[in-house]
Order: structure tokens, then sequence, then C-alpha cells
């Protein structure tokens, strides 16, 4: 992932979403303005969102917030913002050639259908398994 080019991309996206007329749930608009980020997309129990400094920020059903930069939350965020967002494909790392397929997904990136896979980061591939890589 390239960290550096991460900030002016979701920067942009963000105010593009603020500044476009909302269609969506009115909620997830105020989300994003409140919390400063980008949203993302909304699973069974929380909300995802991402801030150009590459915070994760999960919204749960309940209302309470956490942030997170884990790499796998954010690369999940940004795997799974490319269905909202093309311009995140540049942000998704290219595959090393020894990587393997993931061996929880099959190297499909999804689980379950649609979620992300919360082993690959919906990569659909994984390294040694060393964090960070
Ligand atoms: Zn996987």
């Amino acid at each position: 992932m390239t960290t550096d080019a991460l900030p002016p991309i979701v920067e942009r996206l963000l105010r593009e979403y603020l500044a476009a007329p909302n269609w969506g749930d009115p909620w997830e608009r105020s989300d994003a303005a409140r919390l400063r980020a980008l949203p993302i997309g909304r699973g069974p129990d929380s909300s995802h969102y991402l801030r150009p400094c590459g915070e994760v920020v999960i919204v749960d059903r309940d209302g309470s917030e956490s942030t997170t930069r884990e790499y796998r939350w954010v690369l999940a965020a940004i795997v799974w913002g490319t269905d909202r967002y093309p311009d995140l494909t540049s942000l998704i790392p290219t595959r090393p050639p020894d990587a393997r397929d993931c061996h929880f997904c099959g190297g499909a990136g999804r689980w379950r259908g649609q979620q992300i896979c919360p082993k690959c980061g919906g990569l659909g591939w994984e390294t040694c398994g060393c964090p960070g890589k």
C-alpha cells in the first residue's frame, strides 16, 4: 500500500462526497461530516469510514465508535471502498510473486458472499503473514 498516496486521495474523495447531492442515507452524510471520514460501507452490525490520515472509524449500530490504524482494517476499508470509489484501487498493493491464494477465502477476497475476507483484507492473497507487509 502506498501510504503517501492515501491522504490526498481520501481527502479529495471526502470533499467530493460532501459536496455532491445526497441521494443516500442522511445519517451517513452527517456521520461523514462529523467524523471527517469517507463512508466506506455498512455491514450487519457497523458502518465503516476511512479518514485521510489512514484511520478507520467503525460506528456500531448502537452508536458507539472506535478507531483503528491496524493494517488489515485499513486495507479492508480500501478494498471495500473500491466498490464505491474506483480511485481507491491505486492504493491496493500489488501481489508479490511469492504470495499464495488466501487460505480462508480461497483467493476470492470476499467471504459469505460479499463481506471482505477478514484474513486477507479482501486482497485474495497472503504473504508470509508478517504484519505490515
Ligand atoms: Zn482471504
